[in-house]
């Protein structure tokens, strides 16, 4: 059996700076099923949020109330106060670490527009920000080799769990599949977000859900699963990123008219209001048929910009944009359409990251969560643009210090080692045994168009039922998948049907909580309910599994300076 003190699971912004924290005294080991700079932090493009006032003035004060307004009064106001405060003192740190980060003329870090935000406060790095963070992190570990084991290709199956206490995982090794129990005092999860259970998203491959599911299947509710973000312009048809920050330098949405459609939905902010409210604009010009050529797609418009400013300030995604569409944003529009973005839901854990059962606080011993995969909440109904790395950075960084906090001088859990290998063994075989003949690719694939067109930008009672009880026959057919390759090394093939199954999981949760919400917030849209309801839905939702099926119940939202009023733009 392997041991160490603490094991992460996730290696993007969360994972590894949790790690710098804990091996300040422990023993840490690190496991990530992509290499540590594949992780999706690295795609993170228009930048991360800090009212460091270096264009206009800007306070704290400031940051918490867009990002409590932007999120529709769903976050919990103690926590955002703690994270903007942190915010300033976490990008020195980053620039400190040899995160390069752009300048204004006088050399202080450059700040720029973001949507939602009512000052200029993205911190950037070009167009590269996550990649900029990720790698100077990525040097730090290894400077810090000696006490930090990084698991590069491991993946993550289980939790090991003694009644309310967690005293390890179960792992596999993807290059020999050898499956491993890791003891250890404290887990944590930084596993990020799972938007790849949609058609067109943003997300990397590896946003799959597994660890999610993999708290859920213990007992640990899922806190607001229905809130997913659709950001405004994925590339059409591919779902690629085309940054918000292209807006925040200026560029305009035109519809096929040539008009600039924001100003009748969000005048005062126009493109640069909060992405739930532009690409529900967007959607509702293509639904009255006012896309680009009658399609589902709308014009970003960049060219006014000029080459220089574009080459200065965007050169990854005009690159990006020439190499999967063809098209030159210096020259032409961009066709573009919201894409499945961001999981403002997740595991929901307390202010300093401990991984929590119910909303009383009570805990599950040994067990943290940080990043995209949780929930504290700061985002609330709708995260804002930047305030992700953020979220990623500070609580990566609390949860190092919480586990620090936990394991200094603690013994390790008993752990019996061959049943817990047993329970994965039998995963495994179940899949090699099947001899079925359903696709899984074919399954995957109707699970992202139902989520798609069933429970994306806009959602209804209808809609959402039929996509529970699609979803649910994909769960049955793929009980009875066909695998082809029967092989330990390297499979990557019984992966991705791992993956498969936790993302049908998921899907079920999003669409259930989606459906038992029956008012607008954020980026969950009703069009049978179309309206915020503070009076019936004021409260998180908190996802349970039971022997009848998915059970929610509720945990009451922490406002403390700004009391829920009119969202308007
Ligand atoms: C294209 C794009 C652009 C973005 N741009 C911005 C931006 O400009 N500003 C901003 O604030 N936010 C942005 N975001 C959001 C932000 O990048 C993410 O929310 C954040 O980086 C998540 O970090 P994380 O550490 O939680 O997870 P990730 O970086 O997603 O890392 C997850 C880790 O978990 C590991 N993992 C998962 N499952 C397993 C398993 N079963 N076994 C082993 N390892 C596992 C993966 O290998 C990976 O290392 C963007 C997101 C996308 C998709």
């Amino acid at each position: 059996m392997i041991q160490h003190d603490v094991v992460i699971v996730g290696a993007g912004l969360a994972g590894m700076r949790c790690a710098l924290e804990a091996c300040k005294e422990l023993d840490v080991a690190v496991l990530t099923k992509v290499y540590p700079s594949r992780s999706h932090s690295g795609a993170a493009q228009g930048g991360i949020a800090a009212s460091l006032g270096n264009s206009e003035p800007d306070s704290w004060e400031e940051h918490m109330f867009d990002t409590v307004k932007g999120g529709d009064f769903l976050n919990d106001q103690d926590a955002v106060e703690e994270y903007v405060k942190a915010a300033p003192r976490i990008i020195y740190e980053l620039e400190h670490m040899g995160c390069v980060f752009s300048r204004t003329p006088e050399g202080k870090i450059a700040q720029r527009s973001f949507g939602g935000h009512s000052k200029p406060r993205a911190c950037f790095s070009a167009d590269r920000t996550g990649h900029a963070i990720l790698h100077a992190l990525h040097e730090q570990l290894m400077k810090n080799s000696r006490s930090v084991k990084i698991y590069n290709e491991w993946y993550m199956h289980s939790l090991v769990i003694d009644g309310d206490q967690c005293n390890g995982v179960i792992v596999s090794n993807i290059q020999t599949g050898e499956v491993e129990v890791i003891r250890a005092k404290a887990v944590v999860f930084c596993t990020g977000g799972y938007g790849r259970v949609f058609k067109i998203t943003s997300n990397a491959f590896a946003s799959t859900a597994d660890g999610v599911m993999a708290a859920f299947e213990v007992g640990i509710p899922l806190e607001d699963p229905e809130f997913v973000q659709f950001h405004p312009s994925g590339l059409y048809r591919q779902g690629i990123l085309f940054s918000e920050a292209a807006r925040g330098e200026g560029a305009y949405l035109l519809n096929d008219k040539g008009e600039r459609f924001m100003e009748t939905y969000a005048p005062s902010r126009m493109e640069l209001a909060p992405r739930d409210i532009v690409a529900r604009a967007e959607q509702s010009e293509m639904d009255a048929g006012r896309g680009i050529n009658g399609e589902d797609c709308i014009h970003l418009d960049l060219r006014h910009l000029g080459e220089a400013r574009i080459m200065e300030r965007l050169p990854q995604i005009r690159q990006l944009a020439i190499d999967f569409l063809g098209i030159d944003c210096v020259t032409d529009p961009l066709p573009i359409q919201p894409t499945a973005h961001y999981s403002m839901g997740g595991i929901p854990v307390d202010n300093n990251c401990h991984v929590i059962l119910d909303s009383e606080g009570t805990k599950m011993h040994g067990f943290f969560a940080a990043g995209e995969c949780a929930c504290v909440s700061v985002h609330g109904g709708n995260r804002l643009g930047t305030n992700s790395l953020l979220d990623a950075v500070v609580f990566g960084e609390r949860a190092g210090k919480s586990v620090l906090e936990y394991a200094r001088g603690r013994d390790f859990g008993n752990v019996n080692e061959g049943q817990e290998k047993a329970r994965v063994l039998e995963k495994f075989e179940d899949i090699f045994q099947r001899e079925g003949s359903e696709s899984y690719n074919q399954i995957r694939d109707e699970m992202k168009e139902i989520m798609m067109s069933h429970c994306g930008v806009f959602r209804d009672e209808q809609r959402l039922k039929t996509c529970i009880e699609t979803l649910k026959g994909l769960q049955e057919r793929f009980k009875k998948g066909k695998v082809t390759d029967k092989g330990k090394l390297f499979n990557t093939e019984i992966y991705e049907i791992m993956e498969l199954g936790n993302m049908l999981g998921m899907a079920v949760i999003i669409a259930t909580a989606a459906l038992e919400r029956r008012e607008s917030r954020g980026g969950h849209y009703r069009t049978d309910f179309p309206k915020r309801d503070d009076k019936k839905f004021l409260y998180h939702s908190m996802v349970y599994d039971s022997p009848d099926g998915l059970v929610i119940k509720t945990k009451p939202v922490v406002i403390t300076k700004y009391q829920p009023a009119e969202r308007t733009y």
